[in-house]
């Protein structure tokens, strides 16, 4: 059987534009629907207009066609041919007929023949995403606190029914409250039953004649929430608490969902933290490094005292055990590594100077290359010998 031109189709020229494209299935769409056309091929001539339209209506796979004509449409439909799956214009449909038409309806009847919808039923509220950004210190430590969220709320006013005070909804007549339509057709592959979500109450079995003012007859309003919360000690960037039934509220008398609270750690000044873990770098002096000291380092939760010892070289790393983070789960904690770098002074006073040469003199009388250089020179060739 070969094809018919597309443009035969529609009914238009082959310089047809696309406004007229447009104009020519919006035409025949409705009169070929088989919702509304009685006649026995009506699907087919459906199906073979939306094709048309699908290449037409589009430049790229247009261009393909007047090149290649059907043989063009292979490699936009496959080997098989065009099918509802390839169809990416049911809006426009839903356009003609109204609000959310069966466009989606007669997709489904032709891939399953039989579609069952279900009562559209309580539906669980959506979850929700809150991002906090915390400080190393609170990381630490764990912190309470309190956050505002934005949320879908049952409405009070109506107490979730949409329907407004004093008054009930009512048992939908054209579903006698199932909440579905069942349609039944007559085609050339044979009876096609599609139930589909009822047009009058949208699936809830119920409609509302007087709508609550506060919400608009949907039962649910926008609230933002205050909502105090506890962040353990140990927590660290990417770290998720879910807190059960924080979320928006549920549909239909659908349970509410979670709330999830992403921590974010910002970045120390002063602390770097891998694991549970913290480093940080300390400036000595000269002397101190040469003849060992007491300083005073800062940790998460205040000071610590440090032993520097004698002859301590620039980049040794002391730890300070359990001054990092806690561990999350289970017990213990980090520690906090100091590394030590030794600062030369850039200036001297008067003083300093003198002693520092004085200091020169005495390295300068000493065996080999001389003193403190040649100490060192030897240390390095023990190092590598
Ligand atoms: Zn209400
Ligand atoms: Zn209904």
């Amino acid at each position: 059987m070969t094809k018919r031109d597309y443009y035969e189709i529609l009914g238009v020229g082959r310089d047809a534009t696309e406004k007229e494209i447009k104009r020519a299935y919006r035409r025949l769409a409705k009169k070929y629907h088989p919702d509304v056309c009685k006649e026995p091929n009506a699907e087919e001539k459906f199906k073979e207009i939306s094709e048309a339209y699908e290449v037409l209506v589009d430049p790229n796979k247009r261009a393909n066609y007047d090149r290649f004509g059907h043989a063009g449409t292979e490699s936009i439909f496959g080997k098989g041919g065009f099918s509802w799956s390839d169809f990416t214009h049911f809006s426009d449909i839903d356009d003609l007929f109204g609000r959310d038409f069966f466009g989606r309806d007669i997709f489904d009847v032709f891939f399953k023949g039989f579609r069952e919808t279900t009562r559209a039923g309580p539906v669980k509220g959506n979850d929700l995403r809150y991002d906090l950004y915390i400080s190393l210190e609170e990381a630490a430590s764990g912190l309470k606190t309190e956050i505002q969220i934005p949320r879908t709320e049952k409405c009070s006013d109506c107490n979730g029914t949409g329907a407004r005070a004093g008054t009930s909804p009512k048992t939908c007549p054209v579903c006698n409250g199932t909440g579905q339509e069942k349609r039944e057709r007559r085609t050339p592959f044979g009876q096609f039953v599609s139930i589909t979500t009822c047009s009058r109450c949208h699936g809830e079995g119920k409609i509302i004649e007087q709508p609550c003012p506060t919400c608009n007859g949907t039962g649910r309003i926008r609230h933002t929430r205050r909502i105090s919360v506890k962040i353990p000690a140990g927590v660290d960037t990417g770290s998720r608490l879910r807190i059960s039934g924080e979320g928006d509220s549920g549909i239909g008398g659908g349970p509410s969902g979670d709330l999830y609270i992403v921590i974010h750690v910002n970045p120390h000044e002063f602390f770097k933290r891998e694991g549970d873990d913290i480093f940080c770098e300390v400036p000595i002096t000269f002397t101190q490094a040469a003849l060992g000291d007491e300083i005073e380092v800062p940790t998460l939760k205040g000071k610590a005292r440090l032993k520097i010892p004698p002859g301590t070289q620039t980049g040794t790393i002391f730890r300070l055990r359990g001054e990092g983070i806690p561990h999350l789960k289970g017990r213990g904690k980090g520690d906090q590594n100091v590394r030590v770098r030794v600062v030369t002074p850039k200036k001297l006073s008067r003083r300093e100077k003198e002693l520092f040469e004085e200091l020169a003199k005495i390295e300068g009388k000493g065996s080999g290359l001389k003193g403190f250089i040649g100490r060192m020179m030897n240390d390095v060739k023990e190092t590598f010998t």
